[in-house]
């Protein structure tokens, strides 16, 4: 039986499903138009769990979608928040070079910001890299003006709201688990019954492979979940830092390295690192799912991508056990934090897309088929450019769909 029938079904309702759903409510308000999530609220998987920094576009290579997307993002998401009275702080952000070494890559870093637009960047030497950040070690940093620190929690929710301003479902506590399609519709089995939708787009996150080979899509990428942990600085020592503070990453590897994040609710958080999880949705060390675990293991890109990266995996694995090592990672940064200055551990889980070669894809991945759209990969700086994402996938939908018709 039929209990509701649509013109789109997002799945997912994170911070990209939801901002589409918005963007697309606006622009087609004669569809109708619903978000399915499977937890009882929004924001509950990686929006709800990342670093909340507004990323000003510095790392990405020009011309990839992640700097397109960025370019424009954090300036449409602050005019989004001044409209919907959502607080955020443009406290900056230090990228440091710890030692000589490090400076060709942070020379590099500053050509791909400025190329990028990123507005504001300029290399500090040590006098100034001390006035922004008194406690931070280095020989020579970038400093970012305008990237800053916000809550997607509160975000996510404001876009939620708007969606229902505009006409548009969200079903939470709704979980989508098989589909068919019969003539030019798609059925979606879920908990609360089957619901019709003329077209779908899959922002499923962490499931997002998963939600496309329900419809028959082979994408040749599979999600590998990578835990990323990090450690609240106590409040008595949160002054060790006064905004971000971030190293020169490895360039081959799209994970930014350890840092300490100012957080809205003025606590300080120093992490993440990135450690293989056994579970999608696991946020703890000892959280396991035999099934996403055998997902992965019976992949042969995981096995071609742990042939390449073994030692850094082994590396991560090793500063998630030994607290200590963790610690010197933050003292190349800060060296006055201890190990006593860190309590509280937290994590989130990045979905990380890896292709049948054994590669870590970096940028985003979108791709079309009949009747539907599968966000296959959205990677930071996925947060901060949730706004234009929306408009890229509604455009998409609208050529795809024939949605103006
Ligand atoms: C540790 C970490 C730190 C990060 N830091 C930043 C940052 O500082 N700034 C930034 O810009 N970006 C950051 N990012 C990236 C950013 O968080 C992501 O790009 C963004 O949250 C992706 O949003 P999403 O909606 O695609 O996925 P998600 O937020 O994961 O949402 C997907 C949703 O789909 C739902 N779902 C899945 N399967 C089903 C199903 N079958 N039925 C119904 N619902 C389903 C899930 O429950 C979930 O709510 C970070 C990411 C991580 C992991």
């Amino acid at each position: 039986m039929v209990d509701k029938s649509y013109d789109i079904a997002i799945i997912g309702g994170g911070i990209i499903g939801l901002a589409t759903a918005m963007e697309l409510s606006e622009s087609y308000p004669d569809k109708k138009i619903v978000v399915l999530e499977k937890e009882s609220g929004v924001a509950k998987h990686q929006t709800g769990h990342n670093s909340g920094v507004i990323h000003a576009g510095i790392y990405y290579a020009p011309g990839s979608q992640k700097a397109n997307f960025c370019s424009t993002g954090g300036k449409l998401l602050r005019e989004f928040c001044d409209k919907h009275g959502i607080e955020y702080d443009m406290c900056g952000k230090l990228i440091v070079a710890s030692d000589e070494n490090e400076i060709p890559g942070l020379e590099e870093l500053y050509r791909r910001g400025t190329e990028n637009g990123a507005e504001g960047l300029r290399i500090v030497e040590k006098d100034e890299m001390h006035e922004i950040e008194p406690h931070v070690a280095g020989v020579k940093a970038i400093f970012s003006p305008n990237t800053g620190i916000i809550d997607y929690q509160k975000v996510s929710i404001a876009y939620a709201a708007e969606l229902s301003e505009n006409g548009g479902d969200l079903l939470t506590n709704c979980e989508l688990r098989s589909i068919s399609k019969k003539d030019d519709d798609i059925y979606m089995e879920t908990n609360l019954g089957t619901i019709k939708t003329t077209f779908l787009i899959n922002c499923a996150g962490l499931q997002a492979d998963k939600v496309a080979k329900l419809m028959g899509v082979e994408t040749g990428i599979r999600i590998v979940p990578f835990r990323g942990e990090y450690f609240s600085i106590i409040p008595e020592r949160s002054d060790l830092v006064n905004g971000l503070i971030y190293p020169v990453p490895n360039p081959n590897l799209p994970f930014l390295g350890v840092h300490f994040t100012k957080r809205m609710n003025g606590s300080v958080e120093a992490g993440p690192n990135a450690v293989f999880a056994l579970a999608r949705e696991g946020y703890k060390k000892t959280s396991f799912n035999i099934k996403d675990t055998l997902g992965t293991l019976s992949f042969l890109g995981f096995w071609r991508m742990s042939a390449k990266y073994w030692k850094v995996g082994v590396n991560e694995q090793y500063r998630s056990l030994v607290k200590g090592v963790f610690v010197k990672s933050l003292q190349k940064l800060v060296p006055d934090v201890t190990s006593k200055d860190l309590a509280e551990p937290g994590a989130g889980v990045r979905a990380q897309a890896i292709n049948k070669k054994g590669e870590l894809l970096q940028d985003f991945s979108i791709v079309e088929t009949d009747n539907a759209i599968h966000v296959l990969s959205a990677p930071s700086p996925g947060a901060t450019s949730s706004l234009t994402i929306s408009k890229y996938l509604a455009d998409m939908a609208n050529k795809s769909f024939s949605l103006a018709k």
